[in-house]
């Protein structure tokens, strides 16, 4: 994989920056688009744009084509069984709050218990926690060491019985850890209890095999892999989606509207109602093209380097401390240094064009368990290189020497 020609694909990695080139390390956050994906985007607009499924004619057909197309693409991507177990939705966020609203209107009665973790960002804990007020249900929480490893040992004393889900990230977004989901899954089977993946941060950096870790819903978003804002994925077993209760009424969800009764569409339709952000489903499935043609190995490989490099020269700085040090993690790095403010670190770095990640990302229990407001986060993906990372160690030393 030759950086410096893939960089090129990435039209905002030449902006400038308070006149210094853009060095960015957020990727944790959102992923640039490479141009094909943009393009892509575009071009539905330019040549194609129409409503989908509704229309007869020639540019609706084109449309829909597409978008189902993508949709196929994803099913393949995360080796769902057929494509209708692909729901599309605006990002991670909708998607459970969906599953929590769906799921819970199904199967969640008073005295039902539901366990996250303590590491799960906030769009994996107050969904449950609403549906756990509204059902009279109860919210348990697997505890994670200080090495951000969740203790799989409570995690056992906490499934029960009356355990009906348990749904947590497959990779943190603050502490990087990769999270033993097929045991996991294996565990809360076992109780009869259901398992649901946060996705978010792990669809851009591994392969997801939803089949052979044998999750039963799984969530992520598009522009964590390449793709634009506001769409994202719902993967959910079709056994259980065609059970559920859909989430929101509207056009396309029916099969028949009446005052006396409706009945609803079948999968995946039932769960998309209204007009969906067709182009950005379109351009994620290119998106997904762009990500199989370099290949999870080739991504990871250079990810890893780069996390090795950057990971090795941070623990050489004076004071500094990692939140997230486990065995198996991804390509990020949450750290504070000495009292420097991680708000202050962020702001100086970005003067000098540098784009990292300040705050408790999304994830206040992580930082309430270290007892801290925030971290600065930097996260890479497969267009960074080493030049951008000597940048940062540099800004870095520059600024605790102006602390100091
Ligand atoms: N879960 C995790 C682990 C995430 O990293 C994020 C995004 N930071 C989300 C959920 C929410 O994703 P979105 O904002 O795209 O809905």
């Amino acid at each position: 994989m030759d950086i410096s020609v893939l960089r090129r694909q990435f039209p905002v990695l030449d902006i400038k920056v308070n006149n210094k080139p853009l060095v960015y390390l957020d990727n944790a956050a959102t992923v640039q688009n490479p141009i094909r994906v943009i393009e892509k985007y575009n071009s539905v607009y330019k040549t194609f744009n129409s409503n989908i499924h509704r229309g007869v004619h020639y540019l609706s057909n084109i449309c829909t084509t597409e978008f189902e197309q993508s949709r196929t693409k994803i099913s393949k991507f995360i080796n769902a069984a057929y494509s209708k177990e692909v729901i599309f939705t605006s990002g991670t966020t909708a998607s459970l709050n969906m599953l929590a609203f769906s799921f819970g209107e199904t199967y969640i009665g008073e005295g039902d218990e539901i366990i996250v973790s303590e590491m799960e960002h906030h769009s994996n804990i107050v969904p449950w926690q609403m549906l756990c007020d509204r059902k009279k249900a109860v919210l348990k929480v697997i505890p994670f060491n200080d090495n951000g490893e969740l203790d799989i040992s409570k995690f056992d004393e906490l499934l029960t019985q009356k355990t009906k889900l348990v749904s947590v990230a497959y990779i943190s977004n603050t502490l990087g850890t990769i999270n033993p989901i097929a045991d996991i899954v294996e565990k809360a089977h076992g109780v009869g209890a259901l398992v649901a993946v946060d996705a978010a941060q792990a669809i851009q950096h591994i392969p997801v095999n939803v089949q052979k870790l044998d999750v039963d819903f799984l969530a992520f978003s598009g522009h964590k892999i390449y793709a634009p804002t506001g769409i994202g994925v719902l993967y959910g077993k079709a056994k259980y989606l065609e059970e559920m209760v859909p989430w929101q009424g509207g056009g396309e969800m029916i099969q028949k509207v009446t005052f006396e009764k409706t009945t609803y569409n079948e999968l995946p339709f039932k769960f998309e109602a209204g007009t969906p952000n067709y182009a950005a489903a379109i351009a994620l499935g290119e998106a997904i093209d762009f990500v199989s043609e370099i290949g999870f190995e080739n991504i990871h490989n250079h990810e890893q380097k780069l996390f090795d490099y950057a990971f090795g020269e941070l623990s050489k700085v004076e004071d500094i401390r990692f939140f997230g040090t486990a065995n198996n993690r991804t390509s990020l790095i949450s750290f504070l240094i000495g009292n420097i403010h991680p708000f202050d670190m962020g702001t100086l770095l970005d003067k000098m064009g540098i784009a990292i990640r300040t705050g408790h990302h999304c994830a206040e229990p992580v930082m309430q368990h270290f007892n801290i407001p925030g971290t600065m986060r930097i996260s890479f993906a497969a267009y960074n290189n080493f030049e951008e990372i000597d940048s940062f160690l540099k800004a870095i030393k520059k600024i605790r020497v102006f602390f100091e």
